[in-house]
């Protein structure tokens, strides 16, 4: 967990200090499941490029309809025995019944793994709408309950600063993420919004409804604008107008893209950080370079980890 950072970098950027008390700044970082050797290596060299920031934790993601098993598993345990850092493996509902997930989690407490993003998971391949495997756990709520059975983990689960997809209004999605609460998890990371408002209102509506564990905002730096706004409809994350302009034009320009991308992630998290928001979950895509920029920015410093077995 990091320390650093007594300086928020609010005054860097927006010439002001932040509006609220601020404590030090943890980050998280999430990474995919490689498919190659060469996508493999990608991440292994993002992984210990951000290694030094000290992150809370890193977390790996499950394929859709539980496609990289095995391959996150190997993943999340080969940062586990070969690194200095905390991982966390993403784990789905879908496709599996409760024993077989039971299985999984069971795996991961015996490898030594002890937090678990818990998640529902999208429909499986050529289903548009979700079904709940028979004898499987329905629902993120209903997994996290089937964990905390099994191990005292650290679970942290999914939440929708816009509201999920499925939804029908944002007091149910509420309600959902409160559930999942109840049943044990410890932290919830958002999905990515652009919105930065979307997040603080978001905040809001939770402190009211009586939550009171770690939000975390999930960012992610944008440079595939074409990727990301295809991701957001899916997910029902809005895209500003403004934010489509900052991208336009930038076709065939990837150099500028970048650049273009930290800025408006840079923007978003000095804001969340002048609104008292002090933990950042980024979603790296395998990639280094754009979170070590807004981590640098926030105010973190590369730190070499005592006794790291950076590989
Ligand atoms: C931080 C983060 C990480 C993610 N990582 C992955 C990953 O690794 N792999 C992957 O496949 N996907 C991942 N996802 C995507 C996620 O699986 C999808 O967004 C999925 O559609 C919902 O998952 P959930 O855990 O939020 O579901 P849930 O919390 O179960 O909610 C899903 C929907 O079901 C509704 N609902 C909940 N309980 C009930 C009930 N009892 N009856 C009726 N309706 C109900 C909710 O209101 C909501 O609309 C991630 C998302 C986030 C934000």
């Amino acid at each position: 967990m990091t320390s650093q950072s007594e300086k928020p970098a609010a005054s860097l950027i927006l010439g002001g200090e932040p509006s609220l008390q601020t404590g030090p700044i943890k980050v998280s970082f999430e990474f995919f499941p490689p498919k190659t050797p060469e996508m493999e290596e990608t991440m292994w060299r993002s992984i210990n490029r951000l290694a030094p920031f000290q992150p809370a934790f890193v977390s790996v993601t499950y394929g859709a309809g539980g496609s990289t098993r095995q391959r996150t598993h190997d993943t999340v345990k080969r940062i586990r025995d070969e690194t200095a850092l905390t991982p966390a493996a993403h784990l789905t509902c879908v496709g599996a019944t409760r024993d077989e997930v039971d299985e999984v989690v069971r795996d991961y407490w015996n490898a030594g793994i002890r937090h678990i993003v818990a998640l529902r998971g999208d429909p499986a391949e050529g289903q548009s709408k979700y079904v709940p495997h028979p004898g499987g756990y329905a629902y993120a709520s209903d997994l996290v309950a089937g964990i905390r059975k099994i191990g005292d983990f650290e679970i942290s689960v999914a939440a929708y600063p816009e509201g999920h997809v499925d939804s029908p209004d944002l007091i149910t999605d509420m309600d959902n993420l409160k559930r999942k609460i109840d049943a044990g998890a410890t932290r919830a990371i958002s999905q990515f919004f652009f919105d930065t408002d979307c997040f603080l209102r978001f905040r809001d509506r939770a402190a009211a409804a009586g939550i009171s564990l770690p939000l975390v905002p999930g960012i992610m730096p944008v440079t595939n604008f074409n990727g990301a706004r295809r991701m957001a409809e899916m997910n029902g994350a809005r895209v500003p107008d403004w934010f489509a302009k900052l991208f336009e034009g930038l076709e065939n320009e990837v150099e500028t893209r970048k650049l273009v991308a930290v800025v408006a992630a840079a923007e978003q998290c000095v804001r969340l950080r002048t609104h008292g928001v002090d933990d950042f979950h980024f979603y790296t895509l395998n990639r280094a370079d754009l979170t070590y920029a807004l981590c640098h920015i926030l105010g973190l410093r590369a730190m070499p980890v005592e006794g790291s077995k950076s590989i």
